[in-house]
């Protein structure tokens, strides 16, 4: 299990965590980074206020291919002064505040994801530099060919399996727009089963 930072308390905590790993640099599997998402899970869950009042512990993790070593961004759900600090983020990360809110305005009462956590963490962080190009996320062709990012999530919901699962970015819910549609307006490759299943019949 590792640690994670924690923001803020309580009920208004958030937890975030960057880490960087010499091993997987230029991509990352898909069962690599969820495994790396659910290792912080376990931390993080069993910290006081660390689910929601629905239920929800997730942890979001976004991956930065870097020939220097990959960089992992880790996140739970945005609460509290980290949400505060995000709805601010119109001059900070530009690109993620674009693509989450539209741009317009500040929608301050937005439900943020643990995803937005993620990308909000990578895009205010001195890895951004270079690769935030025309609002999406775009990495040098000499670490990463796809030059892409990938997101996975692991977490419980109300109806999870107590050790946590690899949880699919939102297809419901009253969030506009949902994380997938944010992940694809960034540039950003997302965690989808089928994805996994094939990883694992091509070991
Ligand atoms: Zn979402």
């Amino acid at each position: 299990m590792s640690s994670m930072t924690k923001h803020d308390t309580g009920a208004n905590a958030t937890w975030t965590k960057t880490v960087v790993s010499k091993t997987d640099y230029r991509n990352i599997m898909w069962t690599d980074l969820l495994a790396i998402a659910a290792d912080h899970w376990q931390w993080v869950q069993a910290q006081p206020g660390a689910y929601t009042a629905q239920g929800s512990c997730l942890v979001a993790a976004l991956f930065l291919p870097s020939t220097k070593g990959g960089v992992i961004f880790l996140s739970t759900i945005p609460r509290g002064t980290k949400h505060t600090e995000m709805m601010n983020g119109a001059r900070t990360a530009p690109a993620w505040f674009r693509a989450t809110t539209g741009g317009t305005g500040r929608a301050t009462g937005l439900k943020l994801h643990a995803e937005d956590g993620a990308e909000f963490l990578f895009e205010t962080s001195a890895y951004a530099k270079g690769i935030v190009k025309n609002f999406q996320y775009v990495t040098p062709d000499r670490d990463n060919h796809h030059g892409q990012m990938r997101l996975a999530v692991w977490g419980r919901h109300r109806t999870s399996p107590a050790q946590g699962e690899s949880i699919a970015l939102c297809t419901a819910g009253e969030k506009q727009p949902k994380c997938p549609a944010v992940a694809r307006a960034l540039n950003v490759a997302y965690c989808e089963q089928y994805k996994v299943r094939f990883e694992e019949q091509n070991r």
